[in-house]
């Protein structure tokens, strides 16, 4: 369902999985394609249109080495979330090390949308982001 013809038509939707206007390739579209994220917000957002597009390379990519998992299944995930929507929050950077807030909207199935709120952490290496981690505040 979700075949290289879905990605192909993505290219030129507007605005981007992650809600900015601009459109997804001059937004999300070059870093999945390996351009390095210019801030940790921005490797962030391509994150989270990762997981709409169910890129989970790019996903475990991202993914500090010392908390990545080995696998995330999102094609095999059930029941299926279907992204609703990002609010970036919050973006503080300090060097190489920043913390992004965000409420993504999500359903399952055919659920009720809830919000996932999120402060995650960042770190840099060698001129890339990455995610680390992150902590679920109520609310
Ligand atoms: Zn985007």
């Amino acid at each position: 369902m979700h075949g290289t013809a879905t990605l192909r038509a993505i290219d030129t939707l507007t605005p981007c999985p992650c809600g900015n206007p601009a459109g997804y390739a001059s937004c999300c579209g070059p870093l999945h394609e390996g351009a390095p994220a210019p801030d940790a917000e921005a490797l962030m957002r391509s994150r989270y249109s990762a997981y709409v597009l169910k890129r989970e390379d790019y996903l475990l990519a991202t993914w500090h080495p010392s908390t990545r998992p080995a696998h995330l299944k999102l094609a095999a995930q059930q029941p299926v979330p279907t992204w609703l929507g990002l609010d970036v929050k919050r973006h503080e950077a300090d060097g190489d090390r920043a913390v992004v807030e965000f409420v993504a909207r999500l359903r399952y199935g055919g659920g009720k949308a809830q919000r996932m709120h999120e402060v995650s952490r960042f770190v840099r290496e060698d001129g890339r982001w990455f995610y680390v981690d992150g902590e679920f505040p109520e609310g």
